[in-house]
């Protein structure tokens, strides 16, 4: 069986305008979005309180943008296309590296503080895989906290935003083969917001899994919503697992960043050996997704895995990493002298909801922005500090493409209530299915475990009465199908039984829900690997 659907979709025709828009997630990229939209109308619901809840707050690294002296969005265009191992969108590559100078104007404009030289000019770093120095940040490691603190306050003193703080976002109703609305629950209610314009800016899907550095919202809601209305996903078996999440038993699992070991920090096993040496040339500097194979392969061994820092950093830990200092001293690690413990996590979904250059996605009245979307510039792994440029730079394109629609005058709509909500999802549910995800579907994967997987979420999809189950077990199947789909290992995607890339799969995928479920319910195996 082929990996990919090939794409015989059409992106969909854009509605009118009248009625406003509905932005659903109050991360970088519906935030920016609700910016770039006034002053037509715009309600914005989030999960959580505006802040919480996102990733986006929680960004450690910062912004990549081509504007050093002698860079050019060319050379960053390539180091995308060299990090997504293969299947990474050249137009899309070419298109966020491309407008991502304007983008960095537009926060500066709304007053982010990005870090400056002597001279003024805005100061640059570095990050793995990137060729120049490119990656605008603010004071070290702040740079999510600032650029959301900054974006709440201009959406507070925009009128025409009308934030609904603490409403979940259960399910997209479809009218005539089109958006009509999402249904919401809000302080044990339901309700249902009517829209013919809805961007979903939902974030990733990392709490799918039991290790995760995602926040809790982060479990799929808006991919899942998406399916189920009919829209096609992409490239969902493509999960990036940061290597260093501290094991300290916390959900989400706070992150030792990569920068820890740029300045020279080792990994050992509780032997105290050094087991990224013979694993690749760069040993620890390796590419995210083999230090993290590495990591994993030496727990599941149960030898351990230890990010030490005493020799490169000891008593200067404080002073340069305040923050994971801070949260190792907390569970009682004293990491200028004590080895941390670490782990692989969920960190970041290369997949989402498939959308066109304009954001657009297969069903008529949608729009996806952010992670929650897949648009062909991650391939099968993401490149350091693309992720907050790709949701800026789509989320710019969305409000021209929705402010560029004909209608009448604009109005928002008030939500209707339905009624009380009906059951909620059982922790030990949720916790059944993190734990399959972990395991069956995590770092590393083979067909077996995926089957066992896909069986489980198909019967939680069925028979489950809460949304919240609902949709977590939707999203995983999407993750699960796609990736048994998929048998060849490339990038992020690393599958025991099909070692191997295989250059015939070198393409992004496509699924919709109902390709997922006959996958998922296919009594003969269909995914042999080319060499079986
Ligand atoms: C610890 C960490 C560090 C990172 N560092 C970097 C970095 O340095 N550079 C970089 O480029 N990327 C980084 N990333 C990735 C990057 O932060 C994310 O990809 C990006 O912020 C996603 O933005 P977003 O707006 O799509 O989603 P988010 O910022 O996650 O926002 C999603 C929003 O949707 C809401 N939501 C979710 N579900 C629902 C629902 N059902 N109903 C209503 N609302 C909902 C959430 O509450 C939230 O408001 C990092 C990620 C993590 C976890």
């Amino acid at each position: 069986m082929a990996a990919s659907v090939v794409p015989d979709f059409r992106w969909a025709e854009a509605p009118s305008s009248s009625g406003g828009a509905v932005i659903v997630g109050g991360g970088l990229a519906g935030l920016f979005c609700a910016l770039k939209l006034a002053p037509l109308p715009v309600t914005l619901i989030t999960a959580a309180p505006l802040g919480e809840g996102a990733s986006s707050a929680w960004a450690q690294g910062g912004i990549a943008a081509a504007i050093g002296e002698g860079d050019t969005p060319a050379a960053h265009a390539a180091d995308t296309l060299a990090a997504g191992a293969g299947i990474v969108d050249p137009e899309i590559a070419h298109l966020i590296a491309r407008e991502a100078p304007a983008r960095i104007d537009d926060l500066l404009r709304y007053g982010v503080p990005f870090d400056r030289d002597l001279e003024g000019k805005l100061a640059l770093s570095q990050e793995a895989a990137h060729h120049a120095r490119r990656i605008v940040r603010v004071r070290g490691d702040l740079a999510g906290k600032a650029i959301i603190a900054t974006l709440i306050s201009a959406v507070r003193a925009t009128p025409s935003i009308r934030v609904v703080e603490n409403a979940t976002l259960e399910e997209l109703v479809t009218r005539d083969g089109r958006v009509g609305g999402i249904r919401l629950r809000r302080n044990g209610r339901r309700s249902f917001l009517p829209a013919r314009i809805v961007v979903l800016a939902t974030g990733g899907a990392g709490h799918l899994f039991a290790v995760t550095t995602n926040p809790i919202e982060a479990h799929g809601d808006g991919l899942a919503a998406a399916a189920r209305a009919g829209a096609v996903v992409a490239d969902t078996e493509f999960v990036q697992f940061h290597p260093t999440a501290i094991d300290i038993g916390r959900d989400p699992a706070p992150l030792a960043t990569e920068a820890l070991r740029g300045e020279g920090s080792i990994l050992v096993n509780s032997r105290g050996e050094r087991f990224m040496l013979p694993l690749h040339p760069d040993a620890e500097l390796a590419p995210r997704d083999i230090v993290a194979r590495g990591v994993f392969s030496e727990i599941a061994a149960g030898r351990g895995a230890f990010l030490d820092a005493s020799k490169a950093l000891g008593s200067r830990f404080a002073e340069h990493f305040p923050t994971v200092h801070a949260t190792c001293l907390s569970a009682g690690i004293d990491p200028a002298v004590q080895p941390i413990p670490v782990a692989p996590a969920a960190h970041y979904h290369m997949g989402g909801v498939a959308t066109d250059t304009q954001g657009r996605t297969t069903l008529p009245g949608l729009w996806a922005a952010g992670e929650v979307a897949s648009t062909g510039a991650h391939g099968a792994n993401r490149l350091a500090s693309n992720s907050l440029l790709e949701a800026v730079v789509f989320a710019a394109r969305i409000a021209e493409d929705i402010s560029g629609l004909s209608g009448g005058p604009a109005t928002s709509a008030a939500p209707e209530d339905i009624g009380a909500v009906g059951p909620t999802a059982d922790p030990r549910e949720v916790r059944e299915l993190r734990e399959l995800m972990s395991r069956d579907v995590g770092v590393v994967r083979r067909a077996e475990g995926l089957r066992r997987a896909l069986r489980r979420f198909r019967a939680f999809e069925s028979s489950s009465l809460a949304p919240e189950l609902r949709n977590r077990a939707t999203a995983s199947l999407l993750v699960a199908a796609a990736s048994l789909a998929r048998t060849e290992s490339r990038g992020a995607q690393a599958r025991a039984d099909c070692p191997d890339a295989d250059p015939a799969l070198a393409h992004r995928s496509f699924l919709t829900l109902d390709t997922a479920r006959a996958l998922a319910d296919a009594q003969a195996p269909a995914e042999l690997c080319p060499a079986e």
